[in-house]
């Protein structure tokens, strides 16, 4: 009996996966994809109703809007800021103090916007190292401390009483861990429109569902120019592979060494009746050190609480919570560090996801660039 060898295996089903598979049903090419589960860091509760993952997408996420349903926009005036015992909301007379700080800012994003944007472009044909070595201005805000960026830009105090508060809760991470790239990055929706949405899932893999296996990889072993995976005790072979999992897992495999450091985060779906301390905006912003980092309501009287370490007591935030659903997120994102990782691993071997650079849209042109650089390699 002749073995079956498929050009491509994808292994991992998250996002970055899924696009690449995408890319490459759209040139008919022959593939086959395992992951544990589809969607990955986008999961989505049992009703439908409510992201436990990702939680939303930019206007820009050009080649993910194809695969959502927007549901509501997310306003700046519905933020509401922690702080010890005081909240505050984002517009407000304490705002003015800041104008000159918020303007510079602005100033700022609109530039690393135009550049973002460009490095999105270009990294669907060279790697996201190469993308973001070959521009000076995000190389150097890649290799920088956030906290030393924002000092040189002047712009230290509005950052201390918006900026950093508004970034612990999206990226779970504190200012002083992040690359000044990062920082930039995740200020983006301050200019840049931000939605609630719903994955369609089926939409994006049903043109290639057939070439979709469940389970879990154990093993790739790279030997005569082929590639072996093994996964609940079946054998499989390709003449490249794809490493769609977390950089975690696939570092052993691709040989790499120094990788960004994991933001992690605790999300508890929690049905309740929120206390007044939280009951004042839609979105609850908290401050570090603080172990709670943010909180959504999702209008139906179920709310979404992050939190770092420990359960906190949720009596302090409802009046009798249940809780519906509990999911800890290590990797949420590997953002923190100055790690740029090359994507081609050489012996036809590609490392996607959000390793370099985290969100959905980004992880998402991984998985082009991958099926560009087989497409284009025969
Ligand atoms: C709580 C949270 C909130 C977020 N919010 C946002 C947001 O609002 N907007 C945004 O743009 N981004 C957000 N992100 C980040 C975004 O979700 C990720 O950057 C993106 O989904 C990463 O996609 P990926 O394909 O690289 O990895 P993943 O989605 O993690 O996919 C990897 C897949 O590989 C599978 N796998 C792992 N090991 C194996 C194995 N051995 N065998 C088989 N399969 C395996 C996993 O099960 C998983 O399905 C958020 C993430 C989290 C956790």
């Amino acid at each position: 009996m002749t073995r079956k060898t498929y050009e491509t295996i994808i292994i991992g089903a998250g996002i970055s996966g899924l696009a690449c598979a995408r890319s490459l049903q759209e040139k008919d090419r022959d593939f086959l994809i395992i992951g544990e589960d589809v969607g990955g860091r986008i999961l989505t509760s049992a009703d439908g109703s409510a992201n436990y993952g990702a939680f939303f997408v930019c206007s820009d996420y050009h080649h993910l809007l194809q695969y959502v349903k927007i549901k509501s926009r997310i306003k700046l005036s519905n933020f509401c800021f922690h702080e010890e015992k005081k909240t505050y909301v984002f517009f407000e007379p304490k705002l003015i103090k800041y104008s000159v700080q918020f303007v510079k800012a602005l100033k700022l994003l609109y530039k690393f916007r135009k550049a973002f944007h460009k490095f999105r472009k270009n990294s669907e044909i060279i790697s996201q190292k190469n993308a973001i070595e070959n521009d000076p201005f995000l190389y150097e805000l890649y290799m920088q401390n956030a906290p030393d960026f924002v000092k040189k830009q002047k712009i230290q105090k509005g950052t201390d009483t918006y900026l950093s508060k508004a970034l612990y809760s999206t990226t779970f991470s504190m200012i002083n861990e992040m690359n000044a790239f990062s920082f930039l990055q995740f200020l983006l929706p301050m200019i840049t429109p931000i939605y609630t949405f719903t994955f369609e899932k089926e939409k994006m893999i049903q043109p290639f569902q057939e070439k979709m296996i469940c389970g879990y990889v154990d093993d790739v072993i790279y030997k005569n120019g082929q590639h072996k995976v093994k996964a609940d005790g079946n054998t499989f072979y390709a003449d490249n592979i794809v490493l769609a999992t977390q950089i975690d897992w696939s570092k052993h495999f691709a040989g790499v060494k120094k990788t960004n450091k994991p933001a992690s985060t605790n999300m508890l779906h929690v049905k309740g009746v929120p206390k007044s301390i939280v009951a004042r905006k839609e979105y609850q912003l908290f401050a570090p050190p603080s172990n709670v980092q943010a909180m959504a309501n999702l209008k139906d009287g179920t709310y979404l609480f992050y939190y770092r370490y420990e359960r906190p007591s949720l009596e302090n935030f409802f009046k009798d919570p249940h809780i519906i659903a509990h999911k800890y997120w290590n990797p949420a994102g590997t953002i923190n560090g100055h790690a740029l990782i090359e994507c081609n691993r050489g012996n036809n071997m590609y490392l996607i996801g959000d390793f370099n650079v985290c969100g959905l849209e980004e992880s998402y042109i991984t998985g082009i660039y991958a099926a560009n650089q087989i497409i284009n390699s025969g």
